[in-house]
């Protein structure tokens, strides 16, 4: 075995778990991207193995495409099973030559019998995972060893079959270890999304409950006066509608911020862009005003929408007005414009605070990129993942000192 062959094949094995690692946290990787890096990784990991095999005995080619072929079916069960299946064939054929025959055999029951094992094997412990891995790439290499040499009457030298028990057993672990590894990371990464809302629900909580104190001791004042028997109608009329208008102010910006901090369901349906955005500037009114910054609104006159979760593209709206208000050390405005452009709703959000950088526009939406002492660094990159699940996108115009314009465009329903 030519050790320099057998190293380039387990690095085309194993290199597509860290290029998913890498593709899947990029802000530009969408939904529809992420299922087909599942799919297409395994699928050239097992191409490239068989392109650059290793040689046993000069004249037998062996490579390690059973390990992606294995876990592909443990990991996406039949659908992906069946690709791979089709994908493994088919590079056979194309390659040629004999041996094309085992190749069919063995790929056809592995895609027959691994894939009912998926569900147990997801649910398993590392340990298990692992034992498992390692069984079916072991059996599958014995049955595939053993159906060459029954078919060129030949054995293999045992020292042959130490090593490749060997390595495929090292690939296989690796390989596992790796996967779970970077699965546990975007689990991870998704607890932490689901904090970062909490984070910005407790933060505007201060504001707004100073916000609700204001109305209730206007009220409470107003009240008092009315004890009083010598005040004419007229005043105590007036008296009454201060009071009441203080209280609808008050039961609004409650009533919007938990239609904000309501955990969240996920329902598509037909949004008004401006009545969410209106709602938004409710939410972040009181804290606008404790930063001394006024929102101002230009809306397009006819009215626009979009589909999609409403609680989500408000979370998006919220983090980055909050980022515009933020901008700010001694206050200022922050313009809210819509437009409808093509196909297109666009609604600009635009300040003139501090400011970014060439470098931190580009790293934007990078999970924990933060300049704030007490920032995340989670708010953009949860709102670039809702607007491109929206199918939509943002664009960034930013120069320091010279504040910030914020771009999203989200496909209009009217359209
Ligand atoms: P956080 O607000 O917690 O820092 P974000 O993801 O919301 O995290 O923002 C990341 C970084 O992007 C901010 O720390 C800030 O440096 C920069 N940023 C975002 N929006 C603006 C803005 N409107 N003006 C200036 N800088 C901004
Ligand atoms: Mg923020």
């Amino acid at each position: 075995m030519e050790m320099k062959d057998v190293l380039l094949n387990l690095l085309l094995v194993l290199s597509p778990l860290l290029i998913i690692q890498l593709l899947y946290m990029r802000k530009e990787t969408n939904k529809k991207m992420k299922k087909w890096l599942f799919a297409l990784l395994p699928a050239l990991a097992i191409v490239f193995s068989m392109q650059y095999p290793f040689m046993i005995d000069g004249e037998f080619f062996f490579d390690f495409r059973r390990i992606p072929y294995v876990m592909g079916l443990l990991y996406g069960g039949y659908p992906l099973g069946i690709f791979l299946f089709i994908v493994t064939v088919g590079t056979r054929v194309i390659i040629g030559g004999s041996g094309i025959y085992p190749t069919i055999v063995m790929a056809g029951i592995l895609v027959l019998l691994v894939p009912m094992l998926s569900s147990y094997y997801l649910k398993s412990r590392l340990r298990i995972k692992l034992c498992l891995v390692a069984a079916l790439v072991l059996g599958s290499l014995l049955f595939s060893i053993i159906q060459i040499e029954m078919m060129y009457k030949t054995a293999f030298h045992p020292s042959h079959y130490v090593e490749l028990i060997i390595f495929h057993i090292f690939a296989a672990v690796i390989g596992t270890i790796l996967f779970e590894t970077i699965i546990q990371n975007f689990y991870l990464l998704k607890r932490v999304i689901k904090a970062e809302k909490l984070e910005v629900v407790s933060h505007l909580a201060a504001s707004i409950s100073h916000e609700v104190r204001n109305p209730l001791t206007t009220t409470k004042g107003f009240l008092q006066l009315l004890r009083d028997d010598e005040i004419s109608r007229e005043k105590r009329e007036e008296y009454i509608k201060i009071s009441l208008d203080e209280l609808d102010r008050a039961t609004n910006i409650i009533k919007d911020y938990l239609t904000f901090a309501r955990p969240e369901a996920e329902h598509q349906h037909p949004i008004s862009i401006h009545s969410e955005l209106k709602n938004c500037m409710n939410v972040l009114t009181p804290l606008a005003q404790m930063e001394n910054v006024q929102l101002e609104e230009d809306f397009s006159k006819e009215e626009l929408y979009v589909l999609g979760d409403s609680l989500k593209l408000k979370q998006s709206f919220i983090n980055m007005l909050k980022n515009s208000i933020e901008s700010y050390s001694n206050g200022g405005q922050v313009q809210i414009s819509t437009q409808k452009e093509g196909s297109y709703v666009k609604i600009t959000i635009t300040d003139h605070g501090k400011g970014m950088t060439e470098d931190q526009v580009l790293r934007l939406g990078e999970p924990y990129f933060s300049t704030k002492s007490n920032g995340t660094g989670l708010g953009m990159m949860v709102t670039y993942s809702i607007v491109h699940s929206m199918n939509g996108y943002i664009k960034v115009k930013s120069g320091p000192g010279q504040g910030s314009v914020f771009q999203i465009y989200l496909p209009s329903l009217s359209a």
